[in-house]
């Protein structure tokens, strides 16, 4: 009963606040063309991305200008989540509308941290219709090119792609992604769905040296912070192995206050630099291609010490939760959308737009259909290393965020207009309670959903090859 009546307070209070902060309309600078034939449709994913760098200048250096002009003649929706917050399940949460919870994708290392056992990972299972293969099926050619080393081929995410190129980053990195996708899609005919993978802002963070002088240096590197730098997994894995409890003290040291400065100016740097690669992209899309429906998107952000680490994976806060989603196309309107939304939105609203079928276990919405106002959105993590452990979920309801950590039995409420960076947890039992509701309840029906699986049916011993790709974007310790 009490849960009842604090649910109804909440989606009062969430109906207020929806309403104070109602959808922003920029002037509407899309014409809307009427085109023959389905249109295509390019995705976009810019790995490791947060959201708020689109807007954000370094020194009086802007660094997403392409990104944010493109942004302001689209649907740009301020704040989306991904529905996990490292790559393998929020890109199978994107390629399929089902949660983390109902396909279980979830890790990237099944294995003992530190030992030279076998080492194996998830895959996505046969039995799931993804994006690409929805728009195979409806006659669209399908290409994908791909950076991400957990989106391997051996990963089976190539289902429903007639080719799919897969040069792991830093193999590949931003100038040649664009390149190579350019080139195809100068000889392309549609209709076609592509997908382009870019990494440039997960670490390694070596940015090229011109975007790097676009910026101010960080004075006052010590030795140590250099040394580290050179070195820069030896110190994150020794890090992340001594904060899941594997090591009981640190090897390494840690970097200065400057040296974390200048780690965050590394990624500025790699921003910037596949702002200007993107926005060539769409450039040379727009022109050669005027009937497509360009998606950009992040999979996850990126913490830079917020609540005390780096990377991604291992909690749900916003740095690492809240992501860019925009989207430009034929008959989409320039609006600002600050409705919380989620990636599982993007299959339901692709579908919609280019008429393919809508499948009911799909648990996504389309996002220009339907009334965006008061719907919970969750988002979850068991990080990619099972031997940490680790399971958190979260709920978002208006700007109330609640976190539950299963593995340390905590929860933790959030204001987040008042408080945006998550610093100050609300003591408000009640509000805990009812929000928890939500997430067992969404959890029960993740649970009965005709879909879900247990997630050990495909999970693959992996060959060397994969594990040393995967090595050096942080996967494997
Ligand atoms: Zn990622």
């Amino acid at each position: 009963m009490r849960i009842a009546v604090t649910l109804s307070f909440l989606f009062l209070l969430t109906m207020f606040l929806g309403c104070q902060q109602a959808e922003q309309y920029a002037a509407d600078t899309t014409e809307t063309e009427i085109f023959p034939g389905p249109p295509n449709v390019v995705l976009i994913v810019l790995d490791t991305l947060r959201a708020d760098r689109i807007g954000a200048s370094r020194d009086g250096v802007p660094l997403m200008p392409g990104l944010e002009a493109f942004a302001n003649n689209a649907a740009y929706f301020r704040r989306a989540y991904a529905n996990a917050t490292w790559t393998k399940p929020s890109m199978v949460s994107l390629f399929t509308s089902l949660y983390p919870g109902v396909h279980n994708v979830q890790y990237g290392t099944v294995h003992s941290l530190g030992d030279d056992e076998a080492v194996r990972a998830d895959a996505i299972p046969d039995t799931f219709e993804t994006m690409a293969e929805l728009f195979q099926q409806a006659g669209y050619r399908t290409l994908a090119f791909q950076e991400n080393a957990n989106m391997s081929p051996v990963f089976n995410m190539d289902k429903g792609f007639e080719r799919y190129e897969f040069h792991p980053y830093p193999e590949w990195t931003a100038d040649r992604m664009t390149e190579e996708v350019s080139n195809v899609l100068a000889e392309l005919e549609g209709p076609f769905f592509l997908y382009a993978h870019y990494m440039d802002p997960h670490a390694p963070y070596e940015p090229p040296d011109e975007y790097l002088e676009l910026f101010e240096e960080v004075p006052g590197l010590t030795v140590q912070d250099r040394d580290l730098l050179d070195r820069y997994y030896d110190f994150y894995n020794d890090f992340l192995m001594h904060r899941f409890g594997i090591k009981d003290s640190r090897d390494e040291p840690d970097f200065s206050e400057q040296g974390k400065e200048k780690i965050r100016l590394l990624y500025d740097a790699e921003v910037r630099y596949a702002d200007d690669h993107i926005t060539s992209l769409i450039a040379g899309i727009q022109e050669r291609h005027p009937n497509t429906y360009i998606v950009f998107v992040s999979d996850h952000g990126e913490e830079l010490w917020e609540h005390g680490s780096i990377g991604h994976g291992p909690t749900v806060y916003d740095e690492v939760a809240h992501v860019d989603l925009i989207i430009q196309g034929p008959s989409v309107s320039a609006k600002a959308v600050d409705h919380p939304v989620m990636l599982i939105d993007v299959l339901p609203t692709l579908a919609a737009m280019a008429e393919l079928p809508v499948r009911e276990e799909w648990q996504g919405i389309d996002l220009f259909a339907d009334d965006l106002l008061e719907r919970p959105v969750f988002i979850e993590t068991h990080s990619s290393i099972q031997a940490t452990g680790i399971f958190k979920q979260a709920v978002v309801l208006g700007d109330r965020k609640l976190i539950i950590d299963y593995q340390h039995d905590t929860a933790e409420l959030y204001d987040l207009a008042a408080d945006p960076r998550e610093q100050n947890p609300l003591d408000r039992p009640d509000e805990v309670a009812a929000l928890r509701a939500l997430i067992d309840e969404q959890n029960e029906l993740n649970r009965s959903h005709p879909l879900h699986s247990e997630g050990d049916a495909r999970q693959l011993e992996l060959d060397d090859e994969t594990i040393e790709a995967l090595r050096a974007v942080g996967y494997v310790m």
